[in-house]
């Protein structure tokens, strides 16, 4: 495949946002995340109202982003894919409550992919302004006021999993993104 223009999201791409989110629950509240089952991309239309504060709380402590956990395969993905002669990105969308998220998603790009990515972060909050082949995202709608240049491949995950007709990556699977690298 000729070099491509590659956007990467990074939560739920790269870093595994729903492990950190279960992590920190426990950690602050001393029980499990209490989530019957995945269904929704939203963790909050997952879970009773009643928590859905101590949900933004957790979102916007200090150190939540920063303690994200890689997700499985992730970060080798993304080295593979610029090492493969693609321009890779990570473009991701800040929290409304950015005051820890921006800087913590830097200093995790940095301490899972090393300093030579922070170059490569590009902050939107909305994605369809931002030039690219294809981006890789676990949201199953991504809107905006623009008409997308780049094509959307899913993410896989359990909560988007209703999204058909989309190219669906899994990096655990090489043969969902293998074409990537020929
Ligand atoms: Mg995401």
């Amino acid at each position: 495949m000729a070099a491509k223009l590659i956007l990467l999201d990074q939560d739920g791409v790269l870093a595994d946002f729903e492990q950190g989110v279960r992590q920190r629950w426990q950690l602050t509240y001393q029980q499990p995340l209490p989530l019957p089952e995945r269904r929704h991309f939203y963790l909050r239309e997952d879970m009773a109202p009643q928590y859905h504060q101590q949900l933004t709380q957790i979102y916007s402590s200090k150190g939540f982003f920063a303690s994200l956990p890689p997700m499985n395969q992730g970060i080798q993905a993304a080295r593979r894919l610029l090492e493969a002669g693609h321009d890779v990105r990570i473009c991701t969308s800040p929290i409304d409550d950015y005051h820890y998220c921006v800087s913590e998603k830097f200093d995790w790009v940095a301490r899972y992919l090393g300093d030579e990515w922070l170059n490569r972060i590009i902050l939107a909050k909305d994605k369809t302004w931002i030039r690219g082949d294809i981006l890789i995202d676990d949201k199953p709608m991504i809107s905006g006021s623009l008409k997308p240049q780049w094509q959307h491949w899913i993410c896989d995950q359990p909560y988007n999993r209703n999204a058909t007709n989309i190219h669906r990556v899994n990096w655990q699977k090489p043969e969902s993104w293998s074409e990537l690298l020929q």
